[in-house]
């Protein structure tokens, strides 16, 4: 007998209860990826995540490799190719993780539906993608929790599946496989030039050197702009390198302020996932609209929002993060908050604008966190305070008290000492920096 294991957002060996699934129906296994033409067609494709994704599936192919076994690959349309595949070894089963956009969800449909009519199963494995899956947890009556505080209580108190081992054997049957994709196969375009190295022994390394290191002082030191003090797992989390289900039990074996507040930020990610799985048209509409401001029209904003993008607003801890996303497709949190807050509280630009862009650049961009947490910000989702606006400057002095991250990001003010590099136009210096596009407050 053989089974199918159908790799999407969960790209590694460890802790994969598909992967897990598909070894206990049979003795042999396809691993397969597809390279899935509804992903390119949704824009959804892009040089950064393409290039993360690439080595993603070569050591995931490598670990398998060291199992006797080897990543199969196809592309195609999901279904379509799946289908094929199943019937080119006989499978009677193909398992796949639970995921939450209305892509997924479509594709899980599909997907029961086609292979159902040649006689075959879909199982589809809770826990995969989330830590708590989606709708386990809900407030009376209600799908899902629209306010992180008492959903966290209920996350907190819940106990989660052991960890799974990574299999010792893979043994894999005889099927055509097409290469493995390079990035530039997958999107075309040039990759940020400091892009992370993908894949799970990445992902282990980055782990390791976490726990080791900065997870202990995280509590305190998770704001700070310059410490760079937070985990940086998110896109391997968006890959599925590591399982969020694995993060949480180390951490609470770890323990400790920070090991506590890391596992509250791992909520917040199954929160807005839950959020996505209830209301899969939150990632294009507003999810409740409760600004006091109106929208402004885009066109009209054109030179400002191409500042924004270009990170050349003239407000330098703006700028800075954004040239840190361009840089390294990666933005410390607090620079998102920000820069998210400039856009669609300052400047009043729709937040699907700078989401988009950040969806275009961000190697762990993800409809769930990315969409979900512009609306956060831009007052049209979970924020308990929606006409919230964070003030560049208070920010910068708070977040960047000596300015040392606005000099990291930006050279033409590197020579500025102290925190004075917050307000260049205070200056009576010859800068090559643009001057604020909207009067500082
Ligand atoms: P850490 O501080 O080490 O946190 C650990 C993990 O917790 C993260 O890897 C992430 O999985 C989760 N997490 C932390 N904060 C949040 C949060 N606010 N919401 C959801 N999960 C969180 N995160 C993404 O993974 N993908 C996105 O596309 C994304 N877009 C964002 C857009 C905006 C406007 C904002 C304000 C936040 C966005 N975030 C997104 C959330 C957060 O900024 C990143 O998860 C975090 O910066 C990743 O860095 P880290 O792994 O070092 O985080």
């Amino acid at each position: 007998a053989v089974s199918v294991a159908l790799f999407t957002a969960d790209l590694r060996l460890r802790d994969n209860p598909v992967l897990h699934g598909a070894l206990r129906d049979a003795p042999e296994v396809v691993p397969l990826f597809v390279v899935d033409d509804g992903v390119r067609a949704a824009g959804f494709r892009v040089p950064n995540r393409a290039a993360f994704l690439a080595d993603c599936l070569a050591d995931l192919d490598a670990a398998l490799r060291e199992r006797g076994g080897r990543l199969v690959v196809a592309r195609g349309d999901v279904v379509a190719e799946t289908c094929r595949v199943a019937a080119a070894v006989g499978a009677a089963t193909v398992h796949l993780a639970a995921d939450v956009s209305g892509y997924a969800a479509r594709r899980e449909e599909r997907l029961r539906v086609a292979l159902a009519a040649d006689g075959r199963r879909l199982t589809v494995h809770d826990g995969t993608v989330t830590a708590v899956p989606p709708g386990a947890i809900a407030p009376q009556g209600k799908d899902h929790f629209a306010v992180f505080s008492p959903y966290f209580r209920r996350w907190d108190a819940m106990s989660l599946r052991d960890v799974l081992r990574a299999p010792r054997t893979v043994r894999v049957p005889e099927v055509r496989s097409a290469r493995l994709p390079t990035a530039p196969g997958l999107a075309s375009g040039t990759p940020s030039p400091g892009l992370p190295e993908g894949g799970e022994s990445a992902a282990r390394r980055r782990l390791r050197a976490w726990e080791r290191g900065p997870l202990d002082a995280y509590a305190d030191r998770h704001d700070d702009l310059a410490g760079d003090a937070t985990s940086r797992l998110s896109p391997y989390l968006h890959f599925g390198c590591v399982s969020a289900n694995e993060l949480v039990h180390r951490a609470r074996r770890h323990g400790g302020a920070g090991a506590d507040a890391f596992v509250r930020q791992l909520a917040w990610r199954d929160f807005h996932h839950q959020v996505l799985a209830a209301r899969p048209d939150a990632a294009h509409r507003d999810y409740r609209d409760r600004r006091s401001e109106p929208w402004r029209n885009t066109d009209a904003l054109a030179g400002a929002v191409t500042a924004w993008r270009e990170g050349r607003t003239g407000f330098p801890v703006v700028d800075a993060a954004m040239r840190q996303l361009a840089h390294e497709g990666w933005m410390h949190n607090r620079g998102r908050l920000l820069v998210a807050s400039f856009l669609t509280k300052t400047l009043n630009v729709h937040w699907r604008v700078g989401a988009r862009h950040f969806l275009d650049l961000l190697v762990d961009g993800d409809l769930a966190n990315n969409q979900l947490n512009w609306q956060w910000v831009a007052g049209t989702g979970n924020d308990t305070r929606p006409n919230r606006v964070l003030n560049p400057l208070s920010q910068a002095r708070r977040f960047d008290p000596r300015g040392d991250y606005v000099r990291r990001w930006v050279p033409e003010l590197a020579g500025i000492e102290g925190r004075a590099v917050h307000r260049p136009w205070r200056l009576d210096a010859d800068l090559d920096y643009p001057d604020p596009i909207v009067e500082p407050w």
